[in-house]
């Protein structure tokens, strides 16, 4: 009867405070997660970005494009990233975006992803990996879908490829369904043209509410027209540096391997 009472209560707790909720045991007792992510395989990412984080003792995310000259042209260099513990991630061959949207002038024709197939986008993806394999002889990663289109016709390719990430780092709804990460709360920064301050006020945001925040970088100095300024960046890593013992920095792969396992 006892312990029929004891599961009941607990049962109740779990309902007034929800995971997202808890307090801070939900992020190895800080008070939350933030992923530092960045986009696109730059040649800035391995001249600026890692000796940053590299300099404050933070390992990164960085979603790489396959066929791109930053990545063909300096393996070793992403080679020695991933050997200090930065995740080298999965972000396709060709970066595939719908190419008849308004500001898509960018997208080639031949990589417009309204003309793939369900086959040739997820070979591509799985190419993409064994590219990755190559270089970090990892067999595990996470990935980031360009653009954040995922449909071939009616179907998201993301649940072909499911099995073979540990999460995808995306807030669409099939990401989002692939993941599984329950009520965790989960906030989204996709800077450009932010000040220190403003990247900061988001990581104090994630504090207050026990939340992962993802900040979703591309140029940094320059390097992509979405972009912030090396200050900017230089000061965001300073706060966390400074607040180290509350807010727990992660690659991404790290933080959504920690959620499935709670
Ligand atoms: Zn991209």
């Amino acid at each position: 009867m006892q312990i029929a009472k004891a599961i009941l209560i607990t049962c109740l707790l779990c309902k007034v405070f929800p995971a997202g909720a808890q307090n801070s045991t939900l992020w190895k007792n800080k008070k939350c997660a933030v992923a530092l992510t960045y986009d696109d395989a730059l040649n800035i990412d391995l001249d600026k970005v890692i000796p940053a984080l590299d300099s404050v003792g933070f390992k990164g995310t960085f979603y790489l494009i396959g066929s791109s000259d930053a990545f063909t042209k300096r393996i070793p260099e992403w080679r020695r990233a991933a050997a200090e513990g930065h995740e080298l991630g999965n972000h396709t061959m060709f970066h595939p975006c719908y190419g008849k949207r308004p500001g898509r002038e960018w997208v080639k024709p031949d990589y417009d992803l309204n003309s793939y197939t369900m086959q040739r986008m997820t070979d591509e993806i799985k190419m993409n990996s064994a590219l990755l394999e190559a270089t970090d002889g990892k067999t595990k990663r996470t990935l980031a879908c360009p653009c954040g289109d995922t449909k071939i016709g009616d179907s998201s390719y993301l649940y072909q490829v499911k099995n073979n990430f540990a999460a995808v780092r995306d807030a669409t709804p099939d990401a989002n369904d692939v993941n599984g990460f329950g009520n965790v709360v989960i906030q989204w920064m996709g800077p450009n043209g932010n000040s220190g301050d403003q990247l900061i006020a988001a990581v104090k945001k994630a504090m207050e509410s026990h939340a992962l925040l993802v900040f979703v970088f591309h140029g940094v100095g320059g390097d992509h027209n979405i972009n912030i300024s090396s200050e900017a960046h230089r000061a965001l890593l300073q706060f966390l540096k400074q607040n180290e013992s509350q807010v727990w920095v992660a690659p991404f792969i790290e933080i959504a391997e920690y959620i499935k396992r709670r």
